[in-house]
């Protein structure tokens, strides 16, 4: 019998993970990727001994890669050395407080017993009902397809939703718990990873904290980027083809039914498509209108997540009082989400993250240099100038001098600053988002785009704009559930 053909168009986590899949159940499997090398927005850039992670730098829900890996007899240990991080990271408030989340749970009652009353009795509360909220999810929501409201509202959701906290909001639930607005900002900081707000994502998030405190903070030596090399050596194992450096500019259509992905000057033929580049950009510019999924006007008026300046910068001597992760965040922090989703814009001040992995690993950087990534989380589709990115760059270079007591500016010896534009020319990212559709209510589950088009029954959608969302262990699950509706389908 002749073997059926794949075609999946984008090499981030979710296409590798597609594509294995497929692989392993009998497709003959083609990955179209318009750039040189595997990772989407994990995507590696080397300078002078420098290796920057251009994109995700935790490695968060270890099982979730464990379940990926062990479906084709694997381990991530198979491919990746891992390490706990501890501290998981370092918080420096504008104020000038300065605390670390330890990957000891029993430093971290300590410490909140310190922050607020009863604080320890209270995170041992929080962290009960953040452990069950996962595991609910991992168990009945998140390698689940949502194709009908029903799927996602049935009498079981109704009875255990108000138990599950679907229903309210992530800042009101934390409040119920504590006072504390350092102890606030610890258990809401990570809801902006999944490109939401503390104000306006599902309190069902706080299971986050599960993730944070319980499951740990990992890294793989040599970064991120390892387990990128992870994914493509697997699916090269299952026999998946790569061809990089060709960007599809369309999916042409004959009875209704995908045919083949047009690059230039090649047609590529299947029996199936997979579509891991941004869920936005394939409607709006490699189909046809009659068979896009979802109209223009519908994406216009979707949350999307927030873009982001990253700078990459290396400076030759070691950057003192920094852990490997770092969050800066402002006391009053509303106003920079306000400019993040309410009222898009500039932030004045903006929180950052900061990651320093040479603190961990000396394979990043030149010895006793060290490796900065500065993430500036701003909203989507804004004019990014290269007068506004060295207005941000000049802010954390003084930033910098002050977490660190240390004058940087002439050890800096490489820098390189990307956002929108870049999003936009590097990977079709749809109003130069970084992370694709932010996870509120209306943008969660059932309410994500689906995995199969609806007009084309052969072509599907893998990664961050669908069910369960954005990071690199959702898109690996969004990718498992791909593969069961293709099988399901045809
Ligand atoms: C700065 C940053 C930090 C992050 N930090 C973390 C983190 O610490 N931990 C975590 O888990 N997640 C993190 N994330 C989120 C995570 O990286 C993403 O959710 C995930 O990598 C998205 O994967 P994807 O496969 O859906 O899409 P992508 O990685 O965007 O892959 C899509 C691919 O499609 C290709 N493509 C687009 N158009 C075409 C075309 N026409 N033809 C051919 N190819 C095309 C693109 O080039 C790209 O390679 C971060 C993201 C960013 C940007």
């Amino acid at each position: 019998m002749q073997e059926n053909k794949a075609i999946v168009v984008g090499s981030g986590f979710g296409g590798m993970a597609a594509a294995s899949i497929l692989a392993k159940n009998g497709y003959a499997v083609t990955v179209l990727e318009k750039n040189d090398m595997p990772g989407g927005r994990a995507q590696v850039w080397k300078k002078d001994g420098y290796i920057f992670d251009m994109g995700p730098s935790w490695y968060l829900m270890p099982d979730v890669f464990e379940r990926y890996f062990a479906l084709f007899g694997k381990k991530p240990e198979d491919f990746l050395k891992l390490e706990r991080l501890d501290p998981h990271y370092r918080v420096f408030y504008s104020g000038g407080k300065i605390l670390d989340i330890s990957a000891v749970l029993d430093e971290n009652m300590k410490l909140f017993d310190e922050l607020e009353k009863d604080g320890a009795k209270k995170l041992r509360e929080y962290l009960d009902n953040s452990k069950y909220q996962y595991e609910i999810a991992m168990e009945k929501f998140l390698y689940k397809d949502y194709k009908y409201l029903t799927d996602f509202f049935n009498w079981k959701l109704i009875i255990d939703g108000s138990k599950f906290h679907v229903f309210s909001k992530l800042d009101s639930y934390v409040s119920r718990y504590f006072e504390s607005p350092e102890i606030k900002k610890i258990l809401e900081y990570n809801i902006v990873f999944l490109g939401g707000a503390p104000k306006n994502s599902p309190a069902l998030y706080s299971l986050m904290t599960h993730v944070d405190f319980n499951l740990g903070v990992w890294y793989p030596k040599g970064g991120l980027g390892q387990l990128v090399n992870a994914f493509y050596e697997l699916a090269q194992s299952q026999g998946v083809e790569f061809i990089f450096n060709h960007e599809v500019t369309r999916i042409k259509v004959e009875n209704d039914r995908a045919v083949a992905a047009v690059t230039d000057p090649v047609e590529f033929q299947a029996d199936v498509f997979v579509m891991n580049a941004d869920h936005a950009y394939v409607d709006l510019n490699l189909l046809d209108r009659k068979h896009r999924s979802y109209s223009e006007k519908y994406w216009d008026q979707r949350k999307i997540a927030p873009s982001a300046i990253l700078m990459f910068l290396g400076f030759n001597k070691r950057l003192p009082n920094l852990k490997h992760h770092n969050l800066y965040l402002l006391d009053d922090w509303d106003v920079h989400f306000e400019t993040l989703f309410n009222k898009p814009g500039w932030p004045d001040e903006p929180c950052i993250y900061i990651c320093c992995p040479s603190k961990t690993d000396s394979s990043v950087a030149p010895e006793g240099h060290e490796n900065i990534f500065i993430l500036v989380p701003v909203a989507s589709d804004l004019d990014d100038t290269d007068v506004i990115r060295e207005k941000y760059f000049k802010w954390v270079i003084d930033l910098l001098q002050r977490l660190t007591g240390e004058a940087v500016t002439k050890n800096l010896v490489v820098k390189r600053i990307f956002s929108h534009r870049d999003f936009k020319s590097n990977y079709n990212a749809y109003k130069g988002t970084a992370l694709g559709l932010a996870h509120t209510l209306r943008q969660t589950a059932v309410f994500r785009p689906q995995h199969q088009n609806k007009k084309l029954r052969n072509l599907f959608y893998t990664g961050h704009y669908n069910h369960p969302g954005i990071g690199v262990p959702m898109v690996t699950i969004s990718s498992q559930i791909v593969a069961d509706v293709i099988k399901r389908e045809m």
